[in-house]
C-alpha cells in the first residue's frame, strides 16, 4: 500500500456505494439472484474489498475472468462463496482450480471433457458453468456443439452444472435488434440443458426487462458507478474519486511554450501547476481534459506527460492554490464517465486503467 503522505494522487474508493448500487440491482431484479463481476481486480478498484463489501449484502457468487484472479479471490475471502472463471480454465490448470475451490466456465466441448476427466480424478463432481455463443462470438460454445450434447447422454458425467450461461453483445443499445436475437437463442441453447439455471444479464442487461434476467444477473460496471443506461440519467451511485498533489505552481508570459513539443504556447500571461499524475497512472495521453479545485475547471495545457500534467491555473485567484493541494480528477465535478466521453473512451476502460501509484483509501 501506498501512503497518502507519499502518493502524487489519491484514489477514494466508496464501498457503501457500492453496495448501495447491489441494493439497487436487486431492487430492479425482483426476487431474481445477483453476483458481482470483480475481475480485472473488481475493474481496478479491488477485487478483495469489493467482494467483501458485496458479501455484507448477501452476495455469494463471483466471477473473475482469469484463474489467478480466481485464486487470489479466494486467498482473500475464503471458501464458502463460488467463485467463476469466465474465461475458462487453460489446459493443465484444472487441479490448482480444483484446489481453490473454483467453479469452471465450460466454453467448449473439449473443455467440458477435460473438466470431466477432473472430476474422475478429484473422485467427486465438480461445479462449472456452461457459457454457450448466443451470438456474440467470443466466448463460449458454438450452437452445433451445444447441440450435439444433447444427443450424448453421458455430456455431463459428473459435474455439477450450476448454471448455463451467455453474454450479450449490445445490452447498453436497448433497440438493438441483436439483444432479442441473442435473447431468442439463448433459450433455445438451454434446452439442452432445461432443469440448469441461466444466467444472460450484464449490467445494462438488468435494465433491459424481466425477460433477461432469468435465474442469475451478472453486473459489474453498474456496481462501480458506470451508467448501465447510456443517454439517460445513471440509476447508480457514483463509486471513486480521484484526487492529485499539485507538485509546483508558476508564472509563465505569453508565448512561453508548454509541455513536451510546446503543443500548446501561452497566449497570454498565465498561471500554471504541474500535478504528479499523469500517463502512468492510467489517465490516456490522448485525453483532453481538465482538473477541478473547489468548482473551477483547470484545463489540461500541453500533453500528458508520465508522471505530470500542466494546468491552466488563471481562473483561480493568485495564491489559491499551492503545492500538495489536491485537484479533482475525478468525482462531483467530472464522472466516470465524463472523462471517459474526454478520452473517447468507456467508463470500463478509465476505471480498469487507473494506476498502482494511488493511495488508495476505502470509505
Ligand atoms: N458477464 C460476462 C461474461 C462478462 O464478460 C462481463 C464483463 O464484461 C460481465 C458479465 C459484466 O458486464 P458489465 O460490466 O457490463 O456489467
Amino acid at each position: 500500500p501506498v501512503s497518502e503522505a507519499a502518493a502524487g494522487a489519491i484514489l477514494t474508493i466508496d464501498l457503501d456505494a457500492i453496495r448501495e448500487n447491489y441494493r439497487r440491482l436487486k431492487a430492479r431484479l425482483g426476487g431474481v439472484n445477483c453476483a458481482g463481476v470483480v475481475k480485472a481486480n473488481g475493474y481496478g478498484l479491488g477485487a478483495a474489498q469489493v467482494a467483501t463489501a458485496l458479501i455484507r449484502e448477501g452476495c455469494d457468487i463471483f466471477f473473475v475472468a482469469l484463474l489467478a484472479e480466481g485464486i487470489a479471490l479466494r486467498k482473500a475471502i475464503g471458501t464458502g462463496p463460488d467463485i467463476y472463471v469466465l474465461n475458462g480454465l487453460p489446459p493443465g490448470s484444472e487441479p490448482e482450480a480444483t484446489a481453490a475451490g473454483l467453479c469452471a466456465v465450460i466454453n467448449s466441448g473439449a473443455q467440458l471433457k477435460t473438466w470431466r476427466v477432473a472430476a474422475h480424478d478429484a473422485g467427486r463432481r465438480l461445479p462449472a458453468a456452461i457459457q454457450v455463443d448466443s451470438g456474440m462470438s467470443r466466448l463460449g460454445m458454438a450452437p452445433a456443439e451445444v447441440e450435439a450434447l444433447g444427443g450424448d447422454g453421458g455430456a455431463f458425467d459428473g459435474i455439477d452444472v450450476k448454471y448455463v450461461m451467455s453474454h450479450l453483445a449490445c445490452a447498453d443499445e436497448p433497440r438493438h435488434p441483436a439483444n432479442e436475437q441473442q435473447r431468442l437463442a439463448f433459450e433455445r441453447l438451454r434446452a439442452v440443458l432445461p432443469e440448469a439455471p441461466a444466467s444472460l444479464a450484464n449490467s445494462s442487461g438488468i435494465f433491459l426487462g424481466p425477460s433477461y434476467h432469468h435465474d442469475l444477473a451478472r453486473p459489474g460496471a453498474a456496481l462501480y458507478g458506470i451508467n448501465p443506461t447510456p443517454g439517460e440519467p445513471n440509476p447508480m451511485l457514483p463509486v471513486v474519486r480521484l484526487h492529485a498533489k499539485v507538485a509546483q505552481t508558476r508564472r509563465v508570459e505569453k508565448g512561453a511554450g508548454i509541455g513536451y513539443g510546446h503543443s500548446y504556447h501561452a497566449v497570454g500571461p498565465l498561471s500554471l501547476a504541474t500535478i504528479s499524475f499523469g500517463y502512468a497512472d492510467g489517465w490516456l495521453r490522448r485525453s483532453a481534459s481538465a482538473a477541478w479545485f473547489e468548482g473551477v475547471r483547470l484545463p489540461f495545457l500541453g500533453r500528458v506527460s508520465m508522471d505530470s500534467i500542466i494546468l491552466d491555473i488563471s481562473a483561480l485567484p493568485p495564491g489559491k492554490l499551492r503545492e500538495g493541494d489536491l485537484v479533482e480528477l475525478l468525482g462531483p465535478s467530472q464522472s466516470v464517465d465524463d472523462a471517459a466521453g474526454h478520452a473517447g473512451t468507456i467508463g470500463y476502460e478509465i476505471l480498469a486503467s487507473l494506476g498502482p501509484r494511488f493511495h488508495r483509501r476505502y470509505v
